[in-house]
């Protein structure tokens, strides 16, 4: 299952559905996306769906985690990324193969918690985690190229396009019972919002929990 020939068959379909950008195809095909599974759900890792990670939260479909991504390097590279929703960090894993650096925010230190190891265990020393609300981003670490969000606000949180660097974009999922991905630029002339598709993504929450 955690084979070569699945995970082949897995960037086949991601193709099919429309990703182009070669280097995020190859990094799809060779991140191992089981790592970020408990072993019951791990035989199911390289099927195009989303996968439950425990504590009400999901392991985004592949489809979505490269299409998000191909968006966020559209224009180019990126050195420093934002991604909100760590979650199982496999997102993450993607991203540090792409960018210069990720600095990740999850509100479930749970999660976090399994997450810090799988970066270690890959040897992703470009990643930096921390147990905070992704609303706030991470103003510390910013401007940020790009923001890429796992979890879907209502409407976009001000701090998120404040953190952005002139010409970053960010990558989020907006809404409530029905949500679109947006790509928001920042252009010399303001923001400029792209409505992309409709998506299904667990809603941004405020707070964090232990
Ligand atoms: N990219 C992750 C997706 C996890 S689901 C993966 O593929 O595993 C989205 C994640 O967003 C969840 O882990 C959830 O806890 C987290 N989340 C929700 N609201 C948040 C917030 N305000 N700040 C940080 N993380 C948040």
């Amino acid at each position: 299952m955690t084979s070569q020939r699945t995970r082949e068959r897995l960037v086949q379909r991601l193709v099919e559905q429309g990703i182009r950008d070669q280097a995020v195809l190859e990094v799809m095909r060779t991140t191992p996306r089981h790592l970020f599974l408990d072993e019951a759900m791990a035989h199911r890792a390289y099927e195009d769906t989303a996968l439950p990670i425990g504590y009400q939260q999901t392991l985004s479909q592949p489809y979505i985690v490269a299409r998000m991504t191909e968006l966020l390097l559209e224009d180019g590279p990126c050195e420093n990324v934002l991604e909100i929703g760590v979650g199982s960090g496999y997102q993450t894993a993607v991203l540090a193969q792409l960018v210069t650096q990720v600095y990740g925010v999850e509100r479930i230190k749970a999660l976090l918690d399994r997450a810090r190891p799988r970066m270690r265990q890959l040897k992703l020393r470009n990643v930096q985690l921390r147990h905070s609300d992704g609303a706030l981003g991470w103003a510390d670490k910013g401007p940020f190229d790009g923001i890429l969000s796992a979890a879907a606000p209502e409407r976009i949180p001000q701090e998120l396009l404040q953190q952005l660097a002139p010409n970053g974009r960010l990558v989020i999922p907006v809404g409530g019972q029905s949500q679109h991905l947006q790509v928001v630029r920042r252009s010399p002339e303001g923001f400029v919002t792209n409505i992309i598709e409709p998506v299904r993504f667990v809603p941004l929450r405020p707070g964090t929990v232990r």
